[in-house]
C-alpha cells in the first residue's frame, strides 16, 4: 500500500496530520477540533476560512498574492 494522502480540513483546508484532534462530520469530511491559524507566506496576513485560496504545495496563499508572485516570476524569467 502506498502512502495515503492526508485528508484536508473542511474548514481551514490545511492537511490534517497524525495526532491532530479532528471531528468527523456528517458529510464524510473531517475538520480540526480547533483549527490552527493559517497565514499567507507572501503577505503574512491570515487566510480566513471560507475565503478563496490558491495552493502552493502545502502552503495556502491569497489568490491576489499568488497571481502577483506568478506575474513577477514570469517577468523575472523573461
Ligand atoms: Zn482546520
Ligand atoms: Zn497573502
Amino acid at each position: 500500500m502506498g502512502e495515503a494522502e492526508l485528508p484536508r480540513c473542511a474548514v481551514c483546508r490545511t492537511s490534517i496530520t497524525v495526532g491532530e484532534a479532528v471531528v468527523f462530520r456528517q458529510d464524510g469530511r473531517v475538520q480540526h477540533t480547533s483549527c490552527p491559524k493559517v497565514v499567507c507566506p507572501l503577505c503574512s496576513r491570515e487566510v480566513l476560512p471560507g475565503t478563496p485560496i490558491r495552493r502552493d504545495g502545502e502552503a495556502l496563499l491569497h489568490p491576489a498574492c499568488w497571481s502577483r508572485r506568478y506575474r513577477s516570476a514570469v517577468r523575472g524569467s523573461a
